[in-house]
C-alpha cells in the first residue's frame, strides 16, 4: 500500500496500575514473564536498526510505561541513537511527579497523557483502581519539566463520559494543553465494545462547535488525529475517528511488544518474533532485512474493513477475530 515506515512504538511492559474498562479490564491475565521482556539493551539495539531504516520518531508505551523500573535509562539510550529526533511517551501520568524531570533530563521530548474524566468518582470507576489527583499533579509536573506540547487523550464512551467533552476542552485550554478525543474502539478482546457505546468524531466535533469556532489545520500527514485550532487563538483540539474515519492508508507505525514481537497493526492477532533473532547470533543487517520483509508484505487495513462491515447488511462482529490485547501492544 506504499506506506512509509516512519514511527516505532515500543511497549516496555504489559503491566499497568489501572484497569481501564475500555482497554484491559481483567485482573487475571497471562502476564509476560520477566525473562521474556526485552532488556533496555535489546530495545535500544532494535531502535538503532529502525533508525537505520529511516525511523526518526519513537513513542514509548506500555501497559503503563512508568511502572517499568529505570525508564529514564532507556530514554537516555534511545536519545543517543543517531537519527532519532523525537522521543515521546504515552502514560497515565500517575507517577509523573517523580519521573517527569528525570525523563526530560534523559532526553524525552513530548508526552501524551490519558485522562478521560475530571471527576474523581468517575475516574475511579473508569480506571477501576486509579485516583484522579496524582494524574492532575502529573500533568502539572509535565508542564514544569517542559515536556510540551502536552497532549491529553480522552476516550469518549456513551453513557460514561460524553457529558464531559466541553469540560475537558476547557481544562485543556486553561492549562495550555492539546486535548484529543478518541472514538471508543474494539481493541483487544476484553472491552465489550459495541458500536452503540461509540461517540463518533462527528458528534464530538458538534459538541465542541456548540461553544467554540474551530479551524481545521492543514497537512495532516500520517497523524491519526484531525486537528483544529480554536479561532480565538487559544490552542487546539484533535479528534481521532479510528472507527468512523479510518486512516489506514497513512498508517506508518510499527509496534514492538514488551516481549519482542513486531506487530504492524493495532488489531493484529499475531506478531513476528524479533526477540528470537535478538537473542540469536543474527547480525543487525539480518535483523534489518527481517524488519523490511515484514513491512513490505504488510497489508493491514483493519479499521477500513471494520467500517465497510459496519455499513453492510450483515454488520460487524467485534469478536470475529481474536486480537492481541492493547495492554501488550501499546495502543
Ligand atoms: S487499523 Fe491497523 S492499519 Fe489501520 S490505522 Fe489502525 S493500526 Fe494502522
Amino acid at each position: 500500500m506504499n506506506r512509509p515506515l516512519e514511527d516505532l512504538r515500543v511497549s516496555v511492559t504489559d503491566r499497568c496500575n489501572f484497569r481501564c474498562t475500555y482497554c484491559m479490564p481483567l485482573d487475571e491475565y497471562p502476564w509476560i514473564s520477566r525473562d521474556q521482556i526485552l532488556t533496555f539493551e535489546e530495545i535500544s539495539r532494535t531502535a538503532r536498526i529502525f533508525a537505520g531504516l529511516g525511523v526518526k520518531k519513537i513513542r514509548v508505551t506500555g501497559g503503563e510505561p512508568l511502572v517499568r523500573k529505570g525508564l529514564p535509562d532507556l530514554v537516555g539510550q534511545l536519545a543517543a541513537i543517531p537519527g532519532i529526533e523525537d522521543i515521546a511517551l504515552t502514560t497515565n501520568a500517575s507517577r509523573f511527579v517523580e519521573l517527569a524531570q528525570p525523563l526530560r533530563d534523559a532526553g524525552l521530548n513530548r508526552v501524551t497523557i490519558s485522562i478521560d474524566t475530571l471527576r474523581a468518582d468517575r475516574f475511579r470507576e473508569i480506571t477501576q483502581r486509579g485516583e484522579l489527583q496524582p494524574v492532575l499533579d502529573g500533568i502539572q509536573a509535565a508542564k514544569r519539566a517542559d515536556l510540551g506540547p502536552i497532549k491529553l487523550n480522552a476516550v469518549i464512551e456513551r453513557g460514561v463520559n460524553e457529558d464531559e467533552i466541553l469540560d475537558l476542552v476547557e481544562f485543556a485550554r486553561e492549562g495550555d494543553f492539546e486535548m484529543r478525543f478518541i472514538e471508543y474502539m474494539d481493541v483487544g478482546n476484553a472491552n465489550e465494545w459495541s458500536s452503540d457505546k461509540m461517540v463518533s468524531a462527528r458528534e464530538i466535533l458538534t459538541v465542541i462547535r456548540s461553544r467554540y469556532e474551530l479551524v481545521e489545520k492543514p497537512g495532516r500527514g500520517s497523524r491519526p488525529s484531525k486537528d483544529y485550532d480554536f479561532s480565538d487563538g487559544r490552542g487546539g483540539v484533535g479528534v481521532i475517528g479510528s472507527v468512523t474515519e479510518p486512516f489506514c492508508g497513512a498508517c506508518s507505525r510499527m509496534r514492538l511488544t514488551a516481549d519482542g514481537k513486531l506487530v504492524s497493526c493495532l488489531f493484529s492477532d499475531t506478531g513476528a518474533d524479533l526477540k528470537k533473532r535478538l537473542r540469536s547470533e543474527a547480525t543487525d543487517e539480518e535483523i534489518s532485512v527481517f524488519i523490511q520483509e515484514i513491512w513490505r508484505k504488510r497489508d493491514d487495513r483493519y479499521s477500513e474493513t471494520r467500517l465497510a462491515q459496519m455499513n453492510s447488511p450483515s454488520g460487524y462482529t467485534p469478536q470475529s477475530r481474536k486480537k492481541i490485547e492493547m495492554i501488550s501492544l501499546g495502543g
